[in-house]
């Protein structure tokens, strides 16, 4: 899937996707996992990508797939060992996604202390949204965050609970990988998540942002 990054005009083939782990306090409670002290990442490969009103793939090596929406961070201006303060100026635009996670699979990995790439990285378990200018967006930490499967609510939150605002993980990420254009970061969830199924409708959606729907199919 390629990207056209909204501020810059700039065509991409996103390479990574960087997600924040247990960035909310109450999704963190609900997984029975505590807060981390630093952001925790991981990565999914490009693969996962699959754009407003496609489908989202339910694995045959899994029974249980979960939903979590999240803020994305789209990277405009790359660079290593980003400040903070300057961090902000390197976010080219926003988008709705969704990291969709195998929860059996993952508990399995947690269980044995693996690693969550198999958990979190199959095709189609990155759902990305149309993305907005980041001059749209006047505080990345204040936007009311929802996700609704077939019309019902399941999540709703708020992006000013994170735990590691948006300039803090752009600044983090920058100190460990030299940040791309057209690199994602995916910011963590609020708590509710929980499982789809086969014919389910997802609408998830972030003030100010266009919604984001991809409908659940199971892989044949
Ligand atoms: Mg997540």
């Amino acid at each position: 899937m390629e990207l056209t990054l909204p501020t810059s005009g700039q065509t991409v083939q996103p390479g990574k996707i960087i997600c924040i782990g247990r960035n909310y306090a109450k999704h963190a409670a609900e997984m029975q996992s505590d807060v981390p002290q630093e952001p925790m990442i991981f990565l999914k490969p490009s693969t996962a990508l699959v754009g407003h009103g496609g489908r989202v793939l339910i694995p045959r090596k899994s029974s249980d797939v979960h939903h979590e929406v999240e803020l994305v961070v789209i990277i405009g201006r790359g660079g290593k060992d980003i400040t903070a303060e300057r961090a902000l100026d390197h976010v080219d635009g926003y988008a709705v996604g969704l990291d969709m996670t195998a929860r059996d699979i993952q508990a399995e990995a947690k269980k044995k202390g693996h690693p969550w790439t198999v958990a979190k990285g199959f095709d189609t378990f990155a759902p990305l949204g149309e993305p907005v200018p980041a001059r749209e967006v006047n505080n990345p930490q204040g936007l009311d965050i929802t996700l609704k499967v077939n019309g019902e609510v399941r999540q709703a939150g708020n992006t000013e609970d994170m735990i590691f605002p948006v300039a803090h993980l752009v600044a983090y990420c920058s100190q460990v990988f030299t940040l791309m254009p057209g690199d994602l970061i995916y910011t963590g969830t609020p708590e509710g998540v929980g499982p789809v199924k086969e014919g389910d409708v997802l609408e998830a959606t972030i003030s100010g942002l266009p919604p984001l729907r991809v409908r659940v199919k199971t892989e044949s």
